[in-house]
């Protein structure tokens, strides 16, 4: 008798352990990964050799960048992006405005513009940056029609949680399912919003996202190709959407769980690089060299450092947005994030975004002067950043003049110092940069400065 109560109770403890681990997953790549292993068990090879040859491809580009040979990545991509919104109850039926904050959120955080970036420790300060890519709402549906962007469907699922254990289903997903069918998945970013909580459960899974797989020539049997696979994109909990949600589960207040998941999207993996257990974590990277390497999931941000590495040892980068100490930390991808997330945007999702040469950011104003300018255009709530380089300490009176003529900021900026300039008291709109030198009263430099 003693003995089976044992038995039990060891079970019971080993289920609680489980019910405990995937209670926390809030992410779903892991249930993502493992369902294309089904069907394509090469997927974590071929994996592992497109990080080797984003990688190499990056050491290459900065190599040549410092050898002035070829100029860095200066094209933007703009992804349109459709929601669909999958409603049971009034509260699913998230407003325009939740939306519109979600969007918001994602592009600042993607451009490395959000107040966030503060919370970044100095040592990971040099390694973030603007990843270069946009998210727009779709204006123009797959049948021409123009559209916000947003489609809205009743369902009659109260949830496509399947258990307690955070598992789903990809019912939302299908017309004749209780979801919604994709828009053409190669050209629009289709965002499913519905309820993903299992009734009364405080853990669950608030959101996945399909991995990019499509390697070229890579035919398998019993699926399609993954660019044209209509369950391709991001899922997430309504509540998760927008800033502040007043339904937000815990402190998942920062919109930041759509971040992580469409980084997941463009190649992402977590930080600690997906071992199958903690005793190997630090065995498994995430493939991206300038995030350090990690042993698990982190849920909060108080420095620690699960894996010793042999050179240049560093803290786990709890800042990142592919952790999971989301809120009240992450802050961050970092450039060769940013550079996975371009390659795969240029090789395996083609024909999603739309390719803009981004403004120039550097004037040389004189042989020995420049003035560095950017990002341009700058999006509403972020900031620019303003440079003047020249070998002489000088002063200058920099100004942003509106449409209508008005001076809406002035500021004086010594040389060779970075002045940041918050831009969301301004309207969107086109306006006038001014710079003027103070010992002469000159202007130095003009130019169209935009607000997006
Ligand atoms: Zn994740």
């Amino acid at each position: 008798m003693f003995k089976n109560i044992l038995i039990l109770f060891v079970l019971f403890t080993s289920f609680l352990a489980k019910a405990q681990l995937i209670d926390n997953d809030f992410c779903g790549y892991q249930k993502e990964v493992d369902r294309i292993l089904k069907r394509n068990p090469q997927l974590l090879e071929w994996q592992n050799n497109l990080y080797k040859e984003v990688m190499n491809e990056y050491f290459i580009q900065q190599n040549n960048k410092r050898n002035f040979t070829v100029s860095t990545d200066t094209v933007t991509y703009t992804i349109p992006v459709v929601f669909h919104v999958l409603y049971n109850s009034n509260s699913e039926n998230i407003d325009f405005s939740y939306i519109q904050s979600q969007m918001d959120e994602l592009n600042l955080a993607f451009n490395h513009q959000t107040r966030d970036t503060q919370r970044i420790r100095p040592i990971f300060k040099p390694v973030g940056g603007d990843t270069k890519i946009r998210f727009v709402l779709a204006t123009v549906d797959p049948s021409g029609n123009q559209t916000n962007g947003v489609t809205r469907t009743f369902t009659n699922k109260t949830t496509f949680s399947l258990n307690t254990f955070g598992q789903y289903s990809t019912d939302m997903k299908y017309t004749n399912r209780g979801g919604k069918t994709a828009w053409d998945p190669t050209k629009y970013m289709n965002v499913w919003i519905c309820n993903m909580r299992f009734p009364n459960q405080v853990s669950m899974t608030l959101g996945f996202a399909t991995p990019p797989t499509n390697a070229p020539n890579w035919n398998f049997t019993g699926g399609t190709k993954d660019t044209t696979d209509l369950e391709t994109g991001v899922v997430c909990h309504y509540s998760t959407i927008g800033k502040n949600h007043p339904l937000a589960i815990g402190n998942n207040i920062e919109a930041k769980t759509m971040v992580h998941e469409v980084g997941h999207y463009l190649g992402l993996r977590h930080t600690w690089g997906d071992a199958p257990n903690t005793s190997q974590g630090c065995s498994v990277d995430d493939g991206i060299f300038d995030t350090p390497n990690t042993r698990t999931r982190n849920y909060s941000c108080t420095g620690q450092n699960t894996c010793t590495e042999s050179i240049d040892d560093k803290p786990d980068m709890t800042e990142n947005y592919m952790d999971y100490s989301l809120d009240g930390c992450a802050a961050m991808f970092t450039k060769q994030q940013g550079f996975m997330m371009r390659f795969v945007l240029n090789k395996l999702r083609t024909g999603l975004p739309k390719r803009e040469i981004a403004f120039d950011t550097t004037y040389i104003i004189s042989p020995n002067t420049t003035v560095k300018l950017y990002p341009n255009p700058v999006l509403k709530g972020g900031s620019i950043n303003i440079e003047i380089q020249s070998p002489q300490k000088s002063e200058f009176e920099v100004s942003l003049i509106d449409m209508n003529g008005k001076q809406v900021i002035t500021k004086n900026i010594r040389s060779n110092q970075k002045e940041s300039v918050l831009m969301d008291s301004y309207s969107t709109g086109f306006y006038a940069l001014l710079v003027k030198s103070k010992e002469n009263g000159k202007f130095v430099h003009k130019q169209i400065v935009v607000i997006e």
